[in-house]
This record gives structure tokens, sequence and C-alpha cells, in this order.
């Protein structure tokens, strides 16, 4: 089956059209309109648009659009950070668009999805699609398919809190979140806070691709920095084990980069193990960049095989 997916971003809008392997048959990237709702709508239904003529298949094309955010799976009701859409009907005005309604889907979600379909995860029972950049998020595949979520929301364990064993261990104060909470995960273990974990030693905060090549050239700060952050990232990844058991954990995101990342991560999580509990494979994803669009379309796929339409 022919099918296209979006990646919606803050700055920009990516179309795929993917074959029946879900091969990339054709990706057109567009500008994501951020000046208003109206705007915005207009941009990502021209997409859809774009993807339905170049299928050849029209309004019969699957089309599923991963976002950066919460859509409320009673209301419709739109909740993300870099796009204008909070407070809006999101999938209701986007059907008015087009003319028929178009799923959409959380991009962690969509992460774990892909990687589940031939990906990093493939072979693997129970997925767990953890993306480390910016921020830091997290989507769980069981046999293929995304279980049920309330709220249709990513596993949003960038926003609990780290231990407070871990924080006293390494006397680290408790910092402010974005989420407007204090010592969540993210604040430590995504990108600025691995830079800022890095500041600690090397009295400025070094980004983690420098930081990386540093401590590959044996300096004793960045690999110290690099430690710590593997030691936090891994208390992280035994909550994900300890709640979901998984048997994979794909990473993702810019800080999965990072070369030998898997094997210091695995190294933090045997450390931590508790009883006599297996530790899941850690991987890095496969499909990088087209994943959010990838898992997008696979979830359009599943919803036209269900009947469903959300
Ligand atoms: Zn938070």
């Amino acid at each position: 089956m022919i099918s296209g997916g979006i990646d919606l971003g803050g700055t920009k809008i990516e179309a795929r059209l993917f074959g029946p392997d879900l091969e990339t048959l054709d990706m057109r990237r567009t500008a994501t309109p951020t000046q208003d709702f109206a705007g915005f709508i207009a941009g990502l239904a021209d997409q859809v648009r774009w993807l339905e003529d170049r299928s050849g298949a029209g309004k019969a094309l699957p089309v599923g659009v991963g976002l950066p955010g919460l859509v409320d799976p009673q209301t419709g009701q739109a909740f993300a950070a870099n796009i204008p859409v909070s407070g809006h009907d999101l999938p209701g005005a986007l059907a008015d668009a087009l003319g028929r309604p178009v799923p959409l889907i959380n991009d962690c979600l969509a992460f774990a999805l892909s990687e589940a379909h031939s990906g990093a995860g493939a072979g693997a029972r129970s997925v767990i699609g953890l993306i480390m950049g910016t921020g830091i998020g997290a989507g769980h595949a069981l046999d293929g398919a995304l279980p049920h979520r309330r709220n249709g929301s990513a596993l949003e364990v960038g926003h609990i809190g780290l231990p407070a064993h871990a924080l006293l261990a390494h006397d680290l104060p408790l910092r402010d979140c974005g989420c407007g909470r204090r010592g969540c995960y993210e604040a430590y273990v995504s990108g600025p806070g691995l830079a800022w974990l890095a500041a600690q030693w090397l009295g400025e905060p070094v980004a983690a691709p420098e930081l990386a090549r540093r401590a590959a050239e044996g300096d004793a700060g960045a690999t110290a920095a690099l430690e710590l952050w593997a030691t936090l990232a891994g208390e992280l990844l035994l909550a994900l084990q300890l709640s979901h058991d998984p048997d994979c954990i794909v990473l993702g995101g810019g800080l999965s980069q990072m070369p030998g990342v898997e094997d210091r991560l695995a190294a933090a999580l045997d450390r931590t193990r508790l009883g006599t509990m297996r530790p899941p494979v850690i991987r890095i994803a496969r499909h990088g960049d087209s994943s959010g669009a990838r898992g997008a379309a696979l979830h359009a796929r599943a919803q036209l095989t269900s009947g469903n339409t959300r």
C-alpha cells in the first residue's frame, strides 16, 4: 500500500510519499507558517494535497501527520509549544480544509512505531523509542502497534523528576524545567542539560558533538561530564525498564548521534540493575530523519485498517 506521512516541526513541514515497503518515493519540505492558525492549516493542507496529487491516489491515499505536541482524542483540542495550534480543534480544521479526516499522532509515538517496523526495534515485541534532543520524550510500541493512551500523549518521561538519591549523590541542584516544574529529567539529560553538566567541569556550556569529540581525545573533564550524563540517563532507562520492561529501547534525537552512546548507556543501566532483571537491548534508530513521517504513515495505515479516523 502506498501512503504518505508528514513530519511537522517548528520550522519545517516535511511530506514524504512512501511505497509499499515504506521506502521513500518522494519528499517535499516547506517552511512552517507560524503567524497564525489559519495560515498554518493552509500550509499543512497544501502538503497533504501535494502527497495526494503526487501519489495519483488522491483522497484515497492514507496520510498521517506527526506533530510535537498533543491532540485531545475527545475534543480535538491541540497543545504544542512551537506551532500556532494550541487551543484549536486541529483535526477538525484540517478535515474541513481537506474534505476528509487525516489522523494525527504525537511525534515520539510515531518514532516508536517507525522503529518497531523494520527499524532498530525489528523482531522485538515491546519497543520503547526514546528521543534525546532539545527535549526528552518517548513512545511505546507493543507487538507493532501503539497501546491506547487516554490523552494520546507521548511517554512524557522528560518531565518525571530525577530521583533525589541521584541529585544528592552528585551534589546537583534542582534545576528549573520548561514545563514549570523543577528537577525534571529533561533539565539534566537533554542536549541543553548535557551542555549545562559540561559547564560544571569545563567552565562553559559545551554542546554534545564538541563534548563527545573532546572526550574521544582524552579530555578528562569532558569524559567526566559525559559519564555523569550517562549515569543520570541510566536512571531514566531504569525507570523505563521498571515501568514497561521492554525488550528494546531505541535511541533517537541529537544526543543519540554521539559515538558509542548506546554502549555508555547500556553500561550505566547495568550499574543500576534491579535484582535479576535482564536489561533491554539498547540500539540507535535506523530510520533517523524519516522516522517521524514514516511513523505517521504507519499510523494512517493502521487507522485505515481499524476504521478509526483519529
Ligand atoms: Zn519538566
